[in-house]
């Protein structure tokens, strides 16, 4: 076995040999001539020539030996509902989808929008997509009306899938009269929508010649077989959009090939998932996480993948434990936002759980504070992994590879450059690498690795211009978040370069004041944002939420604590207490919204927003 260095190493100065063995692990109808044309930079293709599909490779495959074995296991504390299908059910699902779409009209390069709640019958539509060549694009459910009418003018899609409603703490919330809202607007509709009916919604409206029930149509289609579209490796999988945490979402496209040998390699060497075992991931299928480890990933390696519709502590907090015992999970994933939710419960939610065929815990999504990681390393005693992507990379950028060499976790730190990645960190203005213990960009030398975004959909200089202009004389991709490397390889991600405050001259990373307020030991999260000042150029101003709300915590107790981790230049003007923070609906904090608040500026765009009540405190805590 290799170090993970030596793997690394390999894998940026043998790219060719590296990438052909891992292509290995996918098969492919037709092989590919070339595996990387870098004619044109900044744009990779991967596995030119050669002809694959994500379907077959995630059900097809695998028949011979997994027939019975599960595949996909639903489990709703929504609608208090567990459904599950094998390989050979979910393959016969996955087939029926497809007839059903074809007879709708879908054809290959056709777009498909999924807007649907967490239910197993997304995960047919998104896998009878990639059965049939088609491009989906999954909006995440609940978007506003207006930012689903955006993505639907954006992607112009053939077909629309929807349900009548989902459901969210228990109350139903509706997804099909909120699509016949964005329809009304969009200037590009779909000739059809597919609905499929949970009868959370009896009062649905239908619109004649244009909805289609999915039960009924199904019946047309029972035992039906749908023949692999074979593409070639750089055709469009799927569209997806960025969570817009800061600004206008960007319509991110993947390709096949390369998707999915990155997946099936990053199962082996990151995350240790093996065929027959169960990989459990708290996302939605509307992020980037949820179409690379709740759909594709899993399958790809032959495990048996959850799909969980509900939220953290309902029946209680103990929930999640409880699949993972219940299910014999070997590999979870989840996000930081999630975990500091469960960290202000009860201990005895987890410890009562055997979770011994537990091998680690991912987290990803956003910084993980170092009390965080520590408190769940601690309550599961087992490696937590925190690493670092974005929706661009499909996978992951910065991780530990258990998978290569059992390297030591450094709390609050995503570890190491994953292979294939040219990961930089360089100095904002000259764009020079900084030293280790210097704080630079985070950005990768181009070829992006298989699995990256090919293009921004239909908008080729969009991508170029966006993601490898910030340093005026080199085409380096950037990720647009600060890092540092300590002095065995490590890094640490900082921020966004766009959440930085300058106290008098003193640059500070929002994220190192988050941190260093974190430390308290009865704060639960916390936002920290700067705000204008006119003696000192920039303030940070706090918002925290905390564990317990009846232990006595003054903001002086707060600032203290930020004193003696980073010193009174860091101090915020202000600690305000609130009992929630605005964040996107895939749990980033909406610093900018805040911040905009904080100087009496218009917040923009809000349609992201998870629950709106808590700007409304935010703007009551500024009042005070
Ligand atoms: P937009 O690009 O539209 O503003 P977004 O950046 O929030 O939206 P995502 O692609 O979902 O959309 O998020 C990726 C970002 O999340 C990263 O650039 C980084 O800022 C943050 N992030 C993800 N994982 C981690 C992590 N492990 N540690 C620190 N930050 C992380
Ligand atoms: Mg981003």
């Amino acid at each position: 076995m290799p170090t993970y260095r030596e793997f690394h190493r390999r894998s940026l100065a043998d790219r060719e040999a590296f990438w052909r063995e891992q292509a290995a692990l996918i098969d492919w109808h037709r092989p590919y001539e070339q595996v990387l044309d870098y004619s044109r930079p900044p744009f990779a293709r991967w596995f030119v020539g050669g002809q694959t599909n994500l379907c077959h490779n995630a059900l097809d495959r695998h028949l011979g030996v997994r027939a019975e074995q599960q595949a996909l296991v639903w489990i709703s504390t929504e609608v208090n509902q567990t459904r599950s299908f094998t390989y050979g059910e979910l393959h016969a699902e996955v087939n029926r989808a497809a007839a059903m779409m074809q007879s709708l009209g879908v054809k290959r390069g056709d777009r498909v929008i999924i807007y649907m709640p967490m239910v197993p019958e997304a995960a047919f539509a998104i896998l009878a997509c990639a059965r049939l060549g088609a491009i989906h694009s999954v909006v995440f459910g609940g978007f506003a009306a207006s930012s689903l009418a955006a993505r639907i003018d954006d992607a112009r899609p053939a077909l629309m899938i929807t349900a009548d409603g989902g459901s969210r703490m228990g109350k139903p919330v509706l997804y099909k009269s909120l699509v016949d809202e964005s329809l009304k607007i969009a200037r590009h509709p779909p000739r059809k929508v597919l609905i499929f009916r949970r009868g959370l919604d009896e009062n649905m409206p239908v619109v004649a010649d244009r909805d289609v029930d999915w039960a009924t149509l199904a019946k047309d289609f029972n035992g039906a077989s749908v023949a692999c579209a074979w593409l070639e490796s750089n055709e469009p999988s799927y569209i997806l959009f960025t969570s817009g945490t800061t600004g206008r979402p960007k319509g991110v496209q993947r390709d096949v090939g390369g998707y999915a040998v990155a997946l099936a390699s990053s199962m082996k060497h990151i995350f240790c998932g093996e065929p027959g075992e169960t990989m459990f991931t708290t996302s939605d299928i509307g992020w980037v996480v949820g179409h690379s480890y709740i759909i594709y990933a899993p399958l790809l390696a032959g495990m048996t993948t959850i799909m969980y519709e509900g939220v953290p502590i309902r029946p209680d907090a103990g929930i999640w434990w409880k699949i993972v015992e219940d299910y014999k999970v070997s590999v979870m994933f989840s996000a930081p936002t999630a975990i500091r939710v469960l960290k202000k419960h009860d201990l005895s939610y987890v410890r009562k759980h055997d979770l011994s065929t537990l091998k680690h815990l991912f987290l990803a999504g956003e910084p993980l504070d170092e009390p965080t990681h520590q408190w769940i390393s601690e309550s599961l005693g087992r490696p937590v992994i925190d690493h670092y992507w974005q929706t661009e990379t499909g996978w992951p950028l910065l991780s530990a590879h258990p998978g290569v060499e059992q390297t030591p976790i450094k709390m609050g730190s995503p570890s190491f450059p994953v292979y294939g990645y040219d990961v930089r960190l360089l100095h904002e203005q000259t764009g020079k690498p900084v030293a280790d213990g210097e704080k630079g960009v985070v950005a990768i030398a181009p070829p992006l690795p298989p699995g990256c975004m090919s293009t921004v959909w239909g908008d080729d200089e969009r991508f170029v211009n966006t993601y490898f202009r910030d340093f005026k004389d080199q085409l380096i991709y950037s990720t647009f978040d600060w890092g540092i490397r300590d002095k065995d390889g490590y890094y640490y991600i900082l921020g966004r370069t766009d959440d930085v405050i300058n106290v008098a001259g003193h640059r500070l990373g929002t994220r190192e004041i988050e941190e260093a307020v974190s430390m308290h030991p009865n704060v639960a999260e916390c936002a920290v944002v700067g705000v204008a000042d006119q003696l000192k150029g920039q303030l940070p101003l706090a918002f925290a939420v905390l564990k317990d709300a009846g232990k006595r915590t003054s903001a002086e107790d707060v600032m203290q604590t930020v004193d003696r981790q980073l010193g009174a230049i860091a101090r915020p003007k202000a600690v305000h207490f609130v009992t929630l923070l605005p964040k996107t609906r895939s749990g980033k904090t909406l610093r900018r919204a805040i911040q905009a608040l904080a100087e009496g500026r218009d917040p923009g765009d809000l349609t992201t927003i998870e629950d709106p009540t808590a700007l409304t405190q935010i703007k009551e805590a500024l009042r005070t």
